[in-house]
């Protein structure tokens, strides 16, 4: 499932091909993908320029010179390819048509993904929802998220109204590399550890965004430009039960957490 990487990169390439574009047409193959019920019909894009493309957490937004936001939500398998056609794809879900030829697909195979448009003063309180940033976060700002939390870390982390853009893969890897348990109580962390913590995923998020993110075997996420992100050769503990710690050599050990699993060195994360 794309995390902050993932997402960011796709970011950085839908800001490259719609800043400054004018929406000619949004074509809807797969009406699941504008599912709330507060969203406008996609047709109000239709005219509007894309002044740039941000993230927040997890979610794509697209400002327009209308007082309307496009939002998008990869969910589990959400992809965007650009082209000066539509995708060719089984998976085909929705299109928009750019002034000057881009077409951007969007590709859903597991078909829960999101593309909806709101006022911009609901995309604002949409927005306010959504914790601080992992790639950014301070010690200061992921203090005051944890502090009281009485569940485990790994689940603070990957709940996006504590803190954005993190889940399965990239808690892993953060609590790795900051020697801490996922199952510690979230609130339980001292100042150093809190520091340490912070800094993880800044460093984490920061060198898979540089690596195009984290294409797993299923292939579910890929770049927009079709290729995969490179980061699983850095991957520490996900998706690496059985190998040993490249700290301290115990094998790295793996529990249910949730409908998935966590990883973790049951040695040197304390
Ligand atoms: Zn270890």
């Amino acid at each position: 499932m794309p995390e902050l990487p993932e997402v960011e990169t796709v970011r950085r390439s839908l800001h490259d091909a719609m800043a400054g574009r004018r929406v000619a047409a949004v074509e809807i193959l797969d009406t699941r993908v504008r599912r709330r019920p507060t969203a406008l019909a996609l047709d109000v894009l239709a005219g509007r320029v894309v002044t740039r493309v941000r993230r927040r957490g997890k979610w794509l937004l697209a400002d327009t010179d209308g007082a309307i936001v496009w939002i998008m939500h990869l969910r589990m398998s959400g992809q965007v390819r650009l082209g000066d056609s539509p995708a060719a794809s089984p998976h085909l879900r929705a299109i928009a048509y750019l002034d000057g030829g881009t077409v951007v697909s969007y590709l859903d195979q597991r078909r829960f993904g999101e593309w909806f448009v709101l006022a911009a003063g609901e995309a604002g309180a949409f927005e306010a929802r959504i914790g601080p940033d992992a790639d950014t976060i301070t010690a200061a700002q992921l203090r005051r998220a944890l502090a009281g939390r009485t569940g485990a870390l790994k689940a603070a982390l990957c709940n996006q109204t504590i803190v954005g853009g993190v889940g399965n893969i990239y808690s892993d890897e953060a609590l790795w590399r900051a020697g801490l348990r996922w199952d510690r109580p979230a609130g339980s962390l001292d100042a150093a550890e809190t520091r340490r913590l912070a800094a993880a995923l800044r460093t984490v998020l920061r060198r898979a965004i540089a690596a195009g993110g984290t294409s797993a075997r299923d292939k579910l996420y890929l770049r927009a430009d079709g290729e995969p992100g490179w980061f699983a050769v850095e991957l520490e503990v996900y998706q690496r039960e059985g190998e040993p710690c490249s700290r301290c050599a115990t094998p790295i050990a793996r529990q249910r957490f949730g409908a998935s699993a966590t990883r973790y060195c049951p040695t040197c994360q304390r």
